[in-house]
């Protein structure tokens, strides 16, 4: 390895939130894409991870977290009125209601 190279590891944890892991000390994965990025260059890891397929897996994977996350604040603020005896359809504010 070259003196100024980086490992797979190194690349691991600066885009590590881009869904890129090492499989090994020598291998860089895309876990969205379930591929592999040659990591000894940042340019290329960035164009990976800005690449319409990337970007556009990434986006179907965050859309759908958001999705749970909201089905899981409903159905804890749902428990939260029935628990409380809080019939939703009485309540006058619609946002609630909706
Ligand atoms: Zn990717």
């Amino acid at each position: 390895m070259p003196k100024n190279a980086v490992s797979a590891g190194q690349r691991t944890e600066e885009f590590r939130s881009e869904g890129l892991y090492g499989s090994d000390a020598f291998t860089l994965m895309c876990n969205h894409c379930s591929c592999k990025v040659s990591y000894e260059r940042r340019d290329t890891v960035l164009k990976h991870v800005k690449g319409e397929k990337h970007t556009s897996i990434a986006e179907s994977i965050n859309s759908a977290k958001r999705k749970k996350a909201d089905i899981e604040h409903l159905e804890l603020r749902t428990e939260v009125f029935s628990k409380a005896n809080i019939h939703l359809e009485k309540l006058e504010n619609t946002d609630i209601q909706n």
